[in-house]
């Protein structure tokens, strides 16, 4: 990596800032000079933003007119590397640089000056007069050593008011002392002993620890069933790496960002690491990200924006359940975060872990081509074993209308009833009922804004978009036909299955889990450890309980619709149907006691389902790449999707059809065009969809054709064109 390089004050500089502009500007650099990659805060007309320093100046503007850089922020500058890494991502992804640069500095008060806050603690003088408050004060600081609180901590630790620490301040007895407000996350310590390991799991280990000590880029898939240790292994390579002082990067979903996670992680390393996702405070992050820069925190867990943190020494990055969709943003920036994590890591010498019970095909194809290492644990920890599945056929069940619970399924959960055991009933819907049909006129309550149904939430007393939110009262009289109490629900949702399991086992404790159903992240995670720690019989949930969570007492698992996933015309369809039942079933039988997984299809037969059902992982996956390779489709042939979008749906078309016809520099690269055709969705929050797609072979360059390709065209009024590159759903 080459030297930052330093600029004088006056020298002139180019700056990327996170406004929406397509170039860098030029501005002159500040008192006192600043570095390559500095965090600076310019003018940009009347207002002040936040920018980098990226270079030199182009110098190709009235000089006279080019404004100062105001000042360089209070953060370690930007370091070459990430630098690169931003460039490198932004091409990747067809995204502009401003756009990089936001998801880079996603804190807030990072213009801030640095800020102080005041802390307390002994003092030299005494009070004149002692009461029993102020001894209380002076015993907390006391017993506490040389440590210092916060106003608002001694105040309550030793159980008075704010105004009796103060009236000690006053007199001396306590001082009242500046401290930067952000500070250092507290060190972990790599060298406490970590748990005992299987031979298998020492093997990993043992993988993975001379792999890091290479000090170069490599990426690691690491295979095990669900409860086999992957954990464990890899808390393994993070203490290897925070031995060596580099910092570590571990990305979990942001649904399985559990507190049991963390209590591992403080368990392995006598310390809690630094957070970053959705549920941090914002002065929180502020420290994180600050804290990141000045190497000041060791271990970062996060989702997968953490990506964009500035780290100054990242050693390694641990993509947890890499297979899971959520690593895919699908709003702003479209990026998968599980091949930014690679590409971060090549650019920086880092080594990469991808951890999953059922990889995604990228990856086992990476694995099988020899482009990414492979470590597999087969068995399950102690005395747990994989579930035994068996469909249920529905064609061959007595089923009452409005109920989904066959009498087999039904017998199987009485059976683990009478045991003491959990069980758990599952089905991928929320709400309700996801149609709410018209008896009168046939018609199904639909939403105003999008080209999709609305979806009964009896819990909240509403009627909700699952695609813009919107939401509205349960009305009783039909909106297309004016027929007064004629609306029905049809199909079941999270909650309908609930109220059936409530009517079929009154004895029984039922929790119902659906993200929903709670208030906030933290309701729902109290539940989940009631849950764990035995206090309910019967679990139903939604996609929600199919990650991470650990129920020691559950020994069943009934899917109340296996085929549900496998009716999307998704390229993944299949790969996410066989990855979701392996997952869901593997919730069973963690424990000593042995699980079963039932799956109610009505197509027992279909290949998916039975590959499934046999945990032939390997045959599954051989056929699946078979078939894509056939088809061109990646891994084996590149793609892009174009979404087109706006509230005239004829613009729309026209830009698409515009489009499809100006395909010479995709031509030029072998690739095709298909469409404009209406996206499935062809309707959100009133906006008009349309998408293309690009299909070119596997060593394509296609980011520079599509670059050239949508360059001429620039959406006026309020169309849209964006590009996802290697799209995961096609909604
Ligand atoms: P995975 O990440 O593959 O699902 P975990 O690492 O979470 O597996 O392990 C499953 C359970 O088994 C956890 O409760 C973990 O603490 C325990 N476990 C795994 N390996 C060991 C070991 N070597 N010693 C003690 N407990 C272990
Ligand atoms: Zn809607």
């Amino acid at each position: 990596m080459s030297q930052p390089e330093f600029f004088d004050q006056g020298a002139l500089v180019a700056v990327l800032t996170t406004q929406p502009l397509d170039r860098l500007l030029d501005y002159k650099a500040p008192e006192g000079g600043c570095l390559t990659g500095a965090f600076v805060e310019v003018p940009l007309g009347p207002r002040k933003v936040l920018g980098v320093v990226w270079g030199a100046g182009q110098g190709d503007f009235d000089l006279s007119r080019i404004r100062s850089v105001i000042r360089v922020l209070d953060a370690a500058p930007m370091r070459d590397e990430m630098m690169t890494f931003l460039t490198r991502a932004a091409d990747y992804t067809l995204t502009p640089m401003p756009a990089m640069l936001r998801l880079a500095t996603r804190a807030p008060g990072l213009s801030d000056p640095p800020s102080m806050r005041k802390v307390y603690r002994r003092g030299q003088g005494e009070p004149d007069r002692m009461t029993d408050a102020r001894r209380r004060v002076l015993a907390v600081l006391q017993d506490y050593g040389g440590l210092s609180f916060t106003l608002k901590e001694l105040a309550e630790m030793a159980g008075v008011t704010a105004s009796v620490v103060k009236g000690l301040v006053k007199q001396g007895a306590v001082a009242e002392l500046d401290r930067p407000r952000d500070l250092p996350m507290p060190p972990l310590d790599p060298d406490r002993p970590g748990k005992a390991l299987t031979d298998d799991q020492a093997a990993a280990a043992d993988h993975m620890r001379t792999a890091l000590r290479s000090r170069t880029y490599g990426t690691t898939l690491l295979k095990g069933v669900t409860g086999s240790g992957k954990t464990e292994v890899y808390l393994e390579a993070v203490a290897e790496c925070l031995a060596q002082g580099r910092q570590a990067l571990v990305l979990l979903p942001e649904i399985a960002l559990t507190a049991e996670f963390l209590t591992r992680v403080e368990a392995r390393f006598g310390a809690r690491p630094a957070e970053w996702h959705s549920g941090v405070t914002l002065t929180e992050r502020r420290r994180v990200w600050k804290m990141v820069g000045q190497g000041n925190a060791q271990l970062v867990v996060g989702a997968r924006s953490a990506l964009f943190l500035p780290f100054q020494h990242l050693g390694l990055i641990i993509v947890d359940e890499e297979h899971d969709t959520s690593y895919k943003q699908e709003d702003g920036v479209l990026y998968n975060a599980r091949d930014m994590a690679v590409l971060r890591a090549a650019i920086c010498g880092a080594r990469v872990v991808l951890a999953s019970a059922t990889p995604s095909l990228e990856s086992w194809a990476n694995a099988q081509s020899g482009k990414y290492g492979m470590v597999e644990l087969t068995a399950r920890f102690g005395a747990a074993v994989m579930p035994e599945m068996r469909a249920i056929d529905m064609r061959a069940e007595k089923l009452q209308a409005g109920s989904w619970i066959s009498p087999s399924l039904r017998m199987a959960v009485q059976d683990r009833l009478a045991k003491g055991e959990q069980a758990m009933l599952f089905i991928n819907r929320r709400g309700y009922a996801p149609v709410t049909l018209c008896r009168a006129c046939g018609q199904q309550v639909g939403c105003d804004h999008c080209d999709a149904r609305m979806v009964e939430h009896r819990f909240l007393k509403r009627l909700m978009c699952h695609q813009c939110g919107e939401t509205r009262p349960i009305p009783t009289v039909c909106p297309a036909c004016g027929a007064e109490d004629r609306l029905a629900p049809v199909g079941p949702g999270v909650e309908r299955l609930g109220e059936e399991a409530v009517a079929l086992f009154p004895d029984a404790r039922i929790a119902t889990l659906s993200s929903d159903l709670f208030g906030s992240a933290r309701a729902l995670k109290a539940e989940i450890e009631k849950i764990a720690a035995g206090e309910a019989d019967i679990i139903i949930g939604t996609q929600l309980v199919a990650k991470g969570h650990n129920f020691p007492l559950l020994t069943l698992v009934g899917v109340i619709d296996a085929d549900l996933g496998l009716q999307g015309s998704d390229l993944r369809a299949a790969e996410r149907t066989f990855q979701l039942m392996r997952q869901v079933a593997g919730r069973a039988g963690r424990a000593e006691r042995p699980g079963t997984a039932l799956l109610q299809t009505f197509q027992p037969e279909h290949p998916v389902i039975r590959a499934i059902l046999s945990g032939d992982e390997d045959g599954f996956w051989r056929a699946e790449a078979a078939e894509r390779e056939v088809a061109g489709v990646p891994p084996f042939g590149r793609m892009a999707g174009i979404i087109l979008s706006g509230s005239d749906v004829a613009q729309v078309f026209d830009l698409g059809n515009a489009l499809a016809r100006a395909d010479a520099p995709l031509r030029r690269i072998g690739a095709q065009v298909f469409g404009p055709a209406p996206a499935p969705i062809a309707r959100i929050r009133g906006r008009h969809r349309v998408r293309l797609l690009v299909k070119a072979a596997k060593g394509a360059p296609l980011q520079e054709a599509l670059a050239a390709w949508i360059a001429p065209f620039r959406p006026k009024g309020d169309l849209r064109l964006n590009v996802d590159i290697d799209p995961q759903s096609f909604y």
